[in-house]
C-alpha cells in the first residue's frame, strides 16, 4: 500500500501501520500543516527492531543491495522537483537548496550501491612473521548487525540517506527514526526503496518521541550501531548511554573561515555570503565565524555587505527566495537573544540584527569577543561574526578556540599559508579558497573534539558499519 501525500504512515516490517495517534507537521513559514504521520512510541520501535532482525536471518546479496539502491536513484529522480517542494515545505528550505539536497541525495545513493558491490576483506601477508610461516589468512566484511538510525531536521532527505543508504549497501537492517519536525522526506525515501524492492524488515522508519524511540535502541541489545546526526548535547548522551554499542556521531560546528590578506577578496565575499545565510544558517557547516587578515579588513567588508543585503528574504517555496524561516519560534527567539546579548556587550551590527515579519534577517556582527554567545555557540541562523587577526598564527589559534571541529576553510592565494592552515586547524576537514560549507557527498565528512567521532561518506559509513572476519587456514 502506498502511502498518501498528506497522511503518511510507519513503516515497519514492509507494512506501512497505523497507530491511532497523528503528528503533524507543519510549515515553518506559514504554520499550514504539510502532512499529518502516524506517530510511533516504543511498542512500535520493539516491533521495528524484530522485524529489522527477522530480515538480516536471510541476508542479502550485494548485488541485490545494489540493484535496490540504484533503482532508488531512479525513483528520485523521477520525483526530484516533487521531493524538493516537499523538502521545502516540511523544513522551510528554499526551494533552490532544496532542489540540490534532492540531487545530493541521488548521488550519496549512487556511491552506496558502488560500495555494496566492492565490499571485500585483504590477504594477510602471514609470512611476514614467523608465527605465520605455513599458513594462508584473508580477511572478509560481515555486517555489524541492526543499525538504529537517528537523524536531524535540517538535510530531512539527504542526511536521511547518508542514514541508510550505506547500512543497506553494508547489508545492515536499519530502524530509522527521522526528525519529528521533518518526517515526510524519510517516509518518502522508504516509500521508495519499498517500490525499488527492499524485501520486508531491511527498513523501519519510526516518528514519534525521540527519547521514548532512543530509550529502546539503546537498551535493545539486538541493535549493535546507533548513527546519529543531531546536536551535541544529545549525540554525546546517547553514546554514554550505549556504551557496548558502537554509536557514531555527526554533530555541531561553530564554523569559522579565515580570508588572508592575499586572498581574492571579490570570491572570498561571494562565496562566504552564499553560504553563511543559505537556508537561514542551519546547516552544521554554515559559515559563522569569519576573521580577516587587518590590512584588507575594510575592502573585505566593503564587498561583503553588498553581498549580504542583495539575499532576498521570503517564502521557501518561491525559486527567487536565497533565505527562508528558521525552523520555529523558539530558535527565532534564541537567535535574537544571541544577537541582543552580543550588542548590549559591545558588538557592533553592521547587517541585519532583526527580523521582517517571521524572518530573521541575515545579520554581521562585528567586534564580537570570544565570549559571547554568537562566537562560542553554533547559532544554527543567520548570523555571522566578523573580526580580524594580524598574523597567520593567531587566526589559526582564534579558529581553534572553539570546543567544535567539524569543518574550517581558508581563503590565501600562498600555498604555504593554506597549508600550514590545513595541518593546524583542528578540525575534520578544511577547505581553501572554498567557503567550509562545501561537501560533496563522498568525500570522509565527520568533526574531532565536540563535533563528532566518525566519518560520513558511503564508503566511510559502509567501512563503520561492517567488521572485519579472519579467516586462517594451515596450509
Ligand atoms: P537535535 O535536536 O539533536 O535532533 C536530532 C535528532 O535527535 C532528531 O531526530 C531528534 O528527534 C532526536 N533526538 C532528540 N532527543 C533525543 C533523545 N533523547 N534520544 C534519541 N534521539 C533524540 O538536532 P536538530 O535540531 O534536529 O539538528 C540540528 C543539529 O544537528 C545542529 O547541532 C547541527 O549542527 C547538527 N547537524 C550535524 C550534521 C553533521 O553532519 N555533523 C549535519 C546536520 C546537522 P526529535 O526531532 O523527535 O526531537
Amino acid at each position: 500500500m502506498a502511502a498518501t501525500a498528506t497522511e503518511r504512515k510507519l513503516l515497519i516490517g514492509g507494512e506501512w501501520v497505523e497507530t491511532g495517534e497523528w503528528l503533524e507537521v507543519r510549515s515553518p513559514y506559514s504554520g499550514d500543516v504539510a502532512g499529518r504521520v502516524a506517530k510511533a512510541g516504543a511498542e512500535e520501535a520493539r516491533a521495528a527492531i524484530d522485524a529489522a532482525e527477522k530480515a538480516m536471518a536471510d541476508p542479502l546479496p550485494a548485488h541485490k543491495r545494489a540493484e535496490i539502491l540504484v533503482k532508488t536513484v531512479s525513483g528520485i529522480a523521477r520525483r526530484h522537483d516533487e521531493i524538493a517542494a516537499q523538502i521545502a515545505a516540511e523544513a522551510g528550505k528554499p526551494l533552490k537548496a532544496a532542489k540540490v539536497e534532492a540531487s545530493r541525495a541521488m548521488s550519496t545513493y549512487t556511491f552506496a550501491a558502488v560500495e555494496a558491490r566492492k565490499l571485500a576483506g585483504d590477504v594477510v601477508p602471514m609470512d611476514a612473521a614467523q608465527a605465520g610461516e605455513g599458513k594462508l589468512a584473508f580477511t572478509f566484511r560481515e555486517p555489524i548487525g541492526i543499525v538504529g538510525a537517528i537523524s536531524p531536521f535540517n538535510f530531512p532527505l539527504n542526511l536521511v540517506a547518508h542514514k541508510i543508504a550505506p547500512a543497506l549497501a553494508a547489508g545492515c537492517a536499519v530502524v530509522l527514526k527521522p526528525a519529528s519536525q521533518t518526517p515526510l522526506s524519510a517516509l518518502t525515501l522508504a516509500e521508495l526503496e519499498h517500490e525499488a524492492g527492499l524485501p520486508p524488515g531491511w527498513l523501519n522508519v519510526l516518528v514519534g518521541p525521540a527519547s521514548e524511540i532512543g530509550d529502546v535502541l539503546v537498551e535493545d541489545e539486538r541493535v549493535k550501531a546507533i548513527t546519529f546526526t543531531g546536536s551535541s548535547e544529545i549525540g554525546w548522551g546517547l553514546r554514554e548511554r550505549a556504551s557496548r554499542k558502537k554509536v557514531l556521531l555527526e554533530l555541531g560546528n561553530a564554523t569559522p573561515v579565515i580570508v588572508h590578506g592575499d586572498a581574492d577578496l571579490d570570491e572570498a565575499a561571494a562565496k562566504v555570503a552564499a553560504n553563511a545565510f543559505s537556508f537561514a544558517g542551519q546547516s552544521c557547516i554554515s559559515v559563522q565565524r569569519i576573521y580577516v587578515q587587518k590590512w584588507v579588513y575594510d575592502e573585505f567588508v566593503t564587498r561583503f555587505l553588498p553581498k549580504v543585503e542583495e539575499l532576498v528574504l521570503g517564502d521557501p517555496a518561491e525559486e527567487e527566495t536565497d533565505v527562508g524561516p528558521v525552523i520555529d519560534d523558539d530558535a527565532r527567539e534564541r537567535i535574537l537573544s544571541w544577537i541582543v546579548e552580543a550588542r548590549d556587550s559591545g558588538a557592533e551590527i553592521l547587517a541585519g540584527g532583526g527580523s521582517d515579519g517571521d524572518l530573521l534577517q541575515p545579520t554581521v556582527v562585528a567586534n564580537a569577543t570570544p565570549d559571547m554567545k554568537v562566537c562560542r555557540e553554533e547559532v544554527f541562523g543567520p548570523v555571522v561574526v566578523l573580526n580580524t587577526y594580524e598574523s597567520l598564527d593567531e587566526a589559526i589559534a582564534l579558529a581553534n578556540g572553539t570546543r567544535y571541529g567539524l569543518q574550517a576553510g581558508i581563503f590565501t592565494a600562498d600555498i604555504r599559508a593554506a597549508l600550514r592552515a590545513a595541518k593546524s586547524l583542528e578540525f575534520g576537514g578544511v577547505t581553501v579558497n572554498e567557503a567550509p560549507t562545501f561537501r560533496s557527498d563522498q568525500m570522509p565528512y565527520g568533526g574531532v573534539k565536540d563535533s563528532g567521532n566518525t566519518r560520513e561518506g558511503p564508503a566511510y559509513s559502509v567501512h563503520e558499519l561492517t567488521e572485519q572476519r579472519v579467516v586462517v587456514i594451515d596450509l
